[in-house]
């Protein structure tokens, strides 16, 4: 079999969220199990810096209506996995992924290139794993613009929805970009979808986690697309996320000090000791470290955070650090909240890889009461390196924490179920209290976090049973 991934983001070359690190490791766990995979993903300014390693394979010209413009491709092999990037420098090397005012164009273009690729590529994929908005027309381009040639007719497509949220939802004049008269079936609330049109045409649609599958099912949780899922809820499947365990488990990640669950103690200390000293956090290291880590987006719910963490600075000996960007109301409240306790309260605005290990391996406790949540790889990174996840039951948290049950001691996180303020406070302030007085509890809980398996590999898997029954169909 012949998968080629096609997604907007693909780490470490680029990323904004977990689309990336998915992109970066199923295609390892598919080339593990003896299937080619190709990976497609556009050359963004940053990605400037590996072009030393690559090899130029060819270019196309890409016609989108009245625009004509060419790409070039360029290719690199990552642990025997080819990743193809394509070149329009006009499009894509600016200083930043999304969020233009031409993205519709941008996008429509990476999605000619990608299926262009294959005119000049010997290999010709049996399977076309989309992902995202971004690569949501390949199905209507594949039925409108390449009907005609064997190969491309017989190539299924496969559309993983990581965030319902982003639909990629556009003026109707971009239906320009598309060769012929467009399809005005594809016009939701007088939009253009590019979401949508994936969703009605790709083979399978996948989301990544089974709660997250049902959810999306609902007007609560559908984005006014539930209805169009519900037309295709019998080639809907979830599959759960995993982690990559190569880049991120205690024992093995080389940006931390590194430990296992029996000397997990010793590993948070030497951890905080770093994180510590480098944001003159004091030296005790015997309270809690509550940490968020993460967009600062209304999905992850924190305005719950803002309402509460002053008043548990009040009343506990937690110390917080929060770490991520995004919507300047959270940064400047957590600058502010540094601003006034500098030995409680740690902060660092922007995006920062190692930075994020650091955190993970010294903290006991992980913030994360998302409003939704399609899988979530925070909560279950922070579970691998010891530190106890507090969330909502939405999405994939719901899948993958197992709450606190203090008659069996039995779980490995804290979960609340409502979108309110006081339901995660109380969560927080038992957090604190177990820490603080049940350590033997606290410990028997970690060890239970830390033993989960919580690896790509039963991920991989599934996503190949998924390929084999689509082309059986
Ligand atoms: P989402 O995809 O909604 O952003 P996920 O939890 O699925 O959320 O994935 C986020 C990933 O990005 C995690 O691996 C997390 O550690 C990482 N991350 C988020 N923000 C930052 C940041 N500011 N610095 C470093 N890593 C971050």
């Amino acid at each position: 079999m012949t998968i080629a991934f096609i997604a907007s983001e693909v780490y470490p070359y680029s990323k904004t969220g977990g689309l990336a690190d998915i992109a970066h490791f199923l295609p390892l766990g598919i080339k593990e199990q003896n299937h080619e995979v190709v990976v497609i993903t556009p050359y963004y300014r940053d990605i400037a810096k590996y072009h030393h390693q690559m090899t130029y394979i060819g270019r196309k010209t890409i016609y989108m209506g009245g625009i004509q413009t060419d790409v070039n491709y360029f290719s690199l092999n990552q642990d025997g996995i080819q990743i193809i990037f394509i070149q329009n420098m006009h499009y894509f090397e600016r200083d930043r992924l999304y969020g233009f005012n031409d993205d519709a164009e941008r996008f429509v273009c990476f999605s000619f290139a990608a299926l262009e690729l294959f005119t000049i590529l010997n290999k010709k994929p049996d399977i076309l794993h989309l992902n995202d908005w971004q690569t949501g027309m390949i199905p209507y381009l594949l039925k409108k613009h390449y009907d005609h040639i064997d190969y491309f007719k017989r190539m299924k497509t496969i559309l993983t929805i990581h965030n319902l949220e982003y639909q990629g939802n556009f003026d109707p004049y971009v239906s320009r970009f598309f060769n012929t008269n467009f399809d005005y079936s594809y016009i939701h609330f007088e939009r253009v979808n590019f979401l949508k049109a994936g969703i009605e045409l790709a083979n399978k649609i996948t989301t990544v986690s089974p709660n997250y599958r049902e959810e999306i099912l609902t007007p609560q949780y559908g984005f006014t697309l539930d209805g169009a899922l519900q037309y295709r809820k019998d080639d809907l499947i979830g599959i759960l996320n995993g982690i990559d365990y190569h880049s991120f488990h205690p024992n093995r990640d080389k940006l931390i000090t590194n430990y296992n669950y029996e000397t997990y103690k010793k590993g948070k200390t030497d951890n905080k000791k770093q994180v510590y000293e480098r944001f003159n956090l004091g030296t005790i290291y015997d309270v809690p470290f509550v940490v968020y880590i993460g967009r600062y987006a209304n999905q992850k719910g924190l305005w719950m955070i803002k309402d509460t963490v002053e008043g548990v600075i009040a009343n506990t000996n937690a110390m917080f650090f929060f770490l991520g960007s995004g919507d300047p109301e959270f940064s400047n409240y957590f600058k502010f909240l540094t601003d006034k306790y500098p030995n409680r309260v740690g902060n660092y605005i922007g995006y920062n890889e190692a930075l994020a290990h650091e955190l993970y391996a010294a903290s006991d406790i992980f913030m994360m009461p998302s409003e939704f949540e399609p899988c979530g790889l925070g909560q279950m990174i922070a579970m691998t390196y010891g530190s106890l996840p507090i969330v909502r039951e939405t999405g994939g948290l719901k899948d993958t924490v197992k709450p606190y049950n203090k008659f069996t001691h039995e779980g490995t996180g804290f979960s609340f179920a409502n979108l309110s303020s006081l339901e995660f406070k109380e969560k927080l302030y038992e957090a604190i209290s177990l820490y603080n007085q049940q350590p033997k509890t606290w410990q028997k809980l970690i060890q239970q976090a830390m033993n989960t398996d919580f690896s790509n590999q039963n991920m991989s898997k599934k996503y190949i049973e998924l390929y084999n029954k689509i082309l059986e169909d």
